[in-house]
């Protein structure tokens, strides 16, 4: 038996899950249209709880649009979104529409984080404000408790000391790691990122994605839209090829950057590698 060394310890401390279980994601049959141009193209997709998944795609295939589907920030215009087997709103089927109440539907979204690429904290809150903001009016923390679980968050993502300090104050790097301790702060089940490094400066985007990949085995599934293909290489266990609002392709990352099914695949690779 192998012995376990001071950084798995560490480790291990550290990716403790961040709820209690859960997170598996069906998508079935999603469409979405804007007027006359149809975003979403009967998207289907399945993840697993605790997995990772790297949506890739040229500008206005989709990708975004599917990520706020998710989060019910859009409506979708046909099929469902489910976590756990819980619709996360409503199922249109045809003309017939399943819809939650409202409080069930408030209930849910709490289980799906989101993180912007242009992080959107609350400029006038402190770090800290701004992660305890949620979990004290949206789930009823004590504000003692969500204070601690804050200053916990802040940690994980190297930030302990800057607690006290205003968004303006910090970088982008800093900004987005607060931004991902405060989706962190609602305990999602399902954490979603839209292009979460792209407003950073070259040399801020490793930090963040550092986290990120911490995040990668804590349990939380993750839905991450990027063009940083070397962490996708290392991190997804599913890569999603999106065009015209369509998925053209999906595997392993070994499997897609290495032998995609599909020649527009291999064309977009080629750009961005
Ligand atoms: P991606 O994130 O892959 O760049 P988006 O999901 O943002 O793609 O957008 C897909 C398409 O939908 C684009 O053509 C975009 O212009 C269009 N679109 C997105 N949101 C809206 C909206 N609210 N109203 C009209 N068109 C939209
Ligand atoms: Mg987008």
């Amino acid at each position: 038996r192998t012995a376990i060394t001071a950084t798995q310890v560490n480790r291990n401390v550290s990716i403790a899950p961040l709820h209690a279980r859960g997170g598996d994601v069906t998508i079935q049959g999603v469409s979405k249209s804007f007027g006359p141009l149809k975003v979403l193209d009967d998207v289907s997709l399945s993840l697993s709880a605790g997995s990772v998944t790297v949506i890739l795609g040229q500008s206005g295939s989709g990708k975004s649009t599917l990520l706020r589907s998710i989060n019910h920030l859009e409506r979708v215009d046909d099929g469902f979104i489910a976590i756990d087997g819980q619709l996360i709103g409503y199922r249109q089927e045809g003309e017939t529409l399943y819809e939650l109440k409202e409080m069930d539907i408030l209930k849910r979204r709490v289980e799906i984080g989101m993180v912007f690429q242009n992080f959107n904290l609350f400029p006038h809150l402190s770090v800290l404000e701004n992660i305890i903001e949620a979990p004290v009016t949206v789930r009823g923390v004590s504000r003692e408790q969500a204070e601690t679980e804050a200053r916990e968050l802040l940690a994980r993502v190297g930030l302990a000391d800057k607690a006290e300090a205003y968004p303006r104050q910090l970088s982008g790097g800093q900004q987005q790691r607060v931004a991902i301790a405060r989706a962190l702060a609602l305990k999602p089940k399902v954490l979603l990122f839209d292009e979460p490094t792209s407003a950073l400066d070259p040399e801020l985007v490793g930090e963040v994605l550092s986290v990120i990949k911490e995040l990668s085995s804590s349990g939380t599934t993750l839905i991450i839209v990027t063009h940083e293909i070397g962490f996708a290489r290392e991190v997804a266990d599913q890569v999603v090829f999106m065009e015209q609002g369509r998925i053209l392709e999906t595997g392993t990352p070994h499997k897609v950057f290495n032998r995609p099914d599909h020649p527009r695949t291999a064309e977009f690779l080629a750009k961005v590698l």
